[in-house]
């Protein structure tokens, strides 16, 4: 897999292969106007299969969401056709705004201006729960 179809943007690699449209659904990349690729079960020495998302344009990658959803992910930013910065994602402590508290009787379902927040409470487990009222995510 090359990057050098890209001048200027950013590729997401070493996604776990079937993960892609969750990150393009929950990142929001269905909203932006540049051109995205989404390629799907590239063979990967270290992986065996792995999903890529590259980008057409240096935007703000939500990185909480990110390593919520994939925590091995790599991120390329690309400027001018060069690679000048590599970046990894770790599962977040805090997730803010990225899920939504199911909990009906949660503050968050009356307040609906109020941000959503997740506190990650068992890292091995992967588990987050809401801030307010502790509901698992
Ligand atoms: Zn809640």
């Amino acid at each position: 897999m090359h990057i050098d179809s890209i001048k200027e943007g950013i590729v997401i690699d070493h996604i776990t292969a079937g993960n892609a449209m969750t990150i393009y659904t929950l990142l929001g990349f269905d909203k932006l106007e540049c051109s995205i690729a989404i390629i799907k079960n590239v063979s990967s020495k270290k992986m065996g299969k792995k999903d890529i998302i590259k980008i057409d344009s240096n935007i703000d990658i939500n990185l909480e969401a990110l390593g919520y959803i994939d925590p091995g992910v790599t991120i390329d930013i690309i400027k001018d056709s060069v690679l000048v910065e590599k970046r990894s994602v770790d599962l977040p402590e805090k997730l803010h705004g990225v899920l939504k508290c199911k909990n009906p009787r949660c503050i968050t379902s009356c307040e609906q201006e109020l941000e959503q927040v997740f506190v990650l409470t068992d890292k091995d487990k992967k588990i987050y729960r809401c801030m307010y009222c502790e509901a698992k995510a």
